[in-house]
Parts: structure tokens; C-alpha cells; sequence
């Protein structure tokens, strides 16, 4: 989608740190890390939300958790715990209006992060 910062990273438009890429999936690190691993997970379709998924994206969204867990261990957080995220809309901060799931650790994590 134009305008869309996160398509950019799909298309290549906008560098980033790619840490996993497949058919359907990229992943990248965050430019203004919160914890030592924080890692955003997105589809390469635009998606704006987690709140506008369908249920035919069921196995799109496995994926994205999937994909999530295994970087948690490529990591080397999947012992010590971490954080999956995905903020919807204003209250909760979302900034970028295209799906992307936050993975956090490498530290102990308060909940009013
Ligand atoms: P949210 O506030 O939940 O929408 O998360 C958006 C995240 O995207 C924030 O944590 C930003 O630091 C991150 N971000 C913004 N621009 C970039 C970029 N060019 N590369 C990597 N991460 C970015
Ligand atoms: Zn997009």
C-alpha cells in the first residue's frame, strides 16, 4: 500500500535489519529497540491491525506467532520469557497502520512498559 512505512520495508524502499523473511512473512528489528531483543513481525500483505484480520488469515496469523517463537530461540530468550504484542489503535500507541507483532525480552519486563 503507498504511504504504508512498512510496505516500504516489504518492497525494499526502506532499508532494515531483516532478521527472517519467507513467502508471507518479514521480520526486522525495531529502530527504537525497548529491550535488548525487540523484534516487529509483520505480513508482507498490508493488513492495517490485528483488529481487521480475517478468519481466512487463521494460518497467516499461526504463521506470524510461529515465526515469533522460533526468533525467541534464535534469540536466545525462549528460556528467560519475552513479550508478543500487537497494539490496535490509539489508546494502546499504535503508530504504524500495518499489522506487526512486537517481540520483546532480554530483560524483566513490566507491564507498564
Ligand atoms: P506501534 O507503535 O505498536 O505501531 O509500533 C511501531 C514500531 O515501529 C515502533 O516500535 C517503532 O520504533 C518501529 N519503527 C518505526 N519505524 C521503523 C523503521 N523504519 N524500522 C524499524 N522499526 C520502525
Ligand atoms: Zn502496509
Amino acid at each position: 500500500m503507498e504511504d504504508c512505512l512498512f510496505c516500504k520495508i516489504v518492497d525494499g524502499t526502506i532499508p532494515s535489519a531483516k532478521v527472517y523473511e519467507d513467502e508471507d512473512v518479514l521480520a526486522f528489528k525495531d529502530i527504537n529497540p525497548q529491550a535488548p531483543v525487540h523484534v516487529l513481525i509483520i505480513p508482507k500483505r498490508h493488513i492495517s491491525g490485528a483488529d481487521k484480520l480475517k478468519r481466512s488469515d487463521d494460518k497467516l496469523l499461526g504463521k506470524l506467532v510461529a515465526v515469533a517463537n522460533q526468533l525467541a530461540k534464535e534469540l536466545g530468550i525462549s528460556e528467560t520469557g519475552y513479550r508478543l504484542i500487537s497494539n490496535i489503535g490509539d489508546d494502546a500507541g499504535q503508530s504504524v497502520h500495518h499489522l506487526h507483532i512486537h517481540l520483546i525480552g532480554g530483560k524483566v519486563l513490566n507491564w507498564d512498559n
